[in-house]
């Protein structure tokens, strides 16, 4: 596996690649790597010749007062990680390889950003698809993993690929959970045992939300009570939202019907925790 930190010996890397014909697949991460990731680098290892992954703690997705700071760094296990991964490049550039001038290009995809995750973190998804825009024109992909773990950073993404033609291809990948529930996330490393014990509720809020669905319940109101009655059973949770929307524009359905999807984001001690699940209502 090659490493690079510049943008010019990974696009040198890339291109020998695909000269030879190689297809190229990219999983962008912030590191701190765990099964979730893993799991996209092994389907992406399955469907590519070439396996890109970056590593960057993307500065332009945090908030004022956010963990851009706190969020977890470690090059070193997230190199071995990715070693064992069927990787062929891993790519962790700087913030000054990245960003060497102040940034006054960016790439904002309106509409699918303002509720939900971007009510509580406005400039997030802008950034997001501004290092996307980038990370694609570095490495070319033609396929890159994204988990749905991030249910609405999925529906931004695909439009971003098909708003601005890139010639990728935007592949989904199921929530890894940890056998409680509990969907893997870098930041589950600041929960104390007993917030992580407590994080499960954010899981069982959404099974119950489904669960209500599942029952006939069509009123929204009622999924997103149901929802936010389970996390007030949890004491150190703090409920951000639990929202039922339709999975594909995230545009509110009342009365519920179609492909669904519930998401909902809680506050546990230093950690937001984010999590969705789907339900059919028909
Ligand atoms: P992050 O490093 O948190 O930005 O995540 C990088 C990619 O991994 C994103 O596409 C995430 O949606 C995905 N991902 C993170 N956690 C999980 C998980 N538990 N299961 C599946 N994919 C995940």
């Amino acid at each position: 596996m090659r490493t690079t930190t510049t943008i010019a010996e990974t696009r040198a890397f890339l291109d020998g690649a695909r000269a030879g014909g190689a297809t190229v697949g990219l999983v962008p991460t912030l590191g701190s790597l765990h099964g979730g990731h893993t799991s996209l680098m092994a389907r992406a290892a399955a469907d590519c010749d070439v396996v890109a992954v970056s590593v960057f703690v993307n500065p332009l997705q945090f908030g004022v007062g956010e963990d851009f700071a706190a969020y977890p760094r470690d090059v070193d296990a997230d190199a071995e990680v990715v070693s064992r991964s069927g990787v062929d490049l891993l790519f962790v550039p700087s913030v000054e390889e990245m960003y060497p001038e102040p940034v006054r290009t960016t790439v904002s995809v309106s509409g699918l950003t303002t509720r939900l995750e971007g009510s509580s973190r406005p400039s997030h998804f802008a950034g997001v698809a501004t290092v996307l825009a980038k990370l694609w024109n570095i490495v070319g992909p033609c396929r890159a993993y994204f988990g749905e773990k991030d249910w609405q950073q999925l529906a931004v993404v695909r439009r971003l690929a098909a708003d601005l033609s890139f010639p990728v291809e935007v592949v989904a990948c199921p929530t890894v959970r940890e056998p409680d529930g509990l969907a893997m996330a870098s930041r589950n490393a600041y929960l104390d045992p007993a917030e992580r014990a407590a994080a499960t509720v954010l899981h069982r809020a959404l099974l119950a939300g489904v669960a209500a669905v599942e029952a006939g319940e069509r009123d929204p109101a009622q999924v997103r009570a149901t929802m936010a009655a389970v996390v007030g059973t949890e004491p150190l949770a703090e409920l951000d939202y639990a929202e039922v929307v339709d999975a594909t524009t995230l545009d509110p359905v009342d009365p519920l019907t179609g492909e669904l999807r519930l998401l909902a984001a809680v506050g546990l001690g230093r950690a937001r925790l984010i999590d969705n699940v789907g339900v059919l209502a028909d």
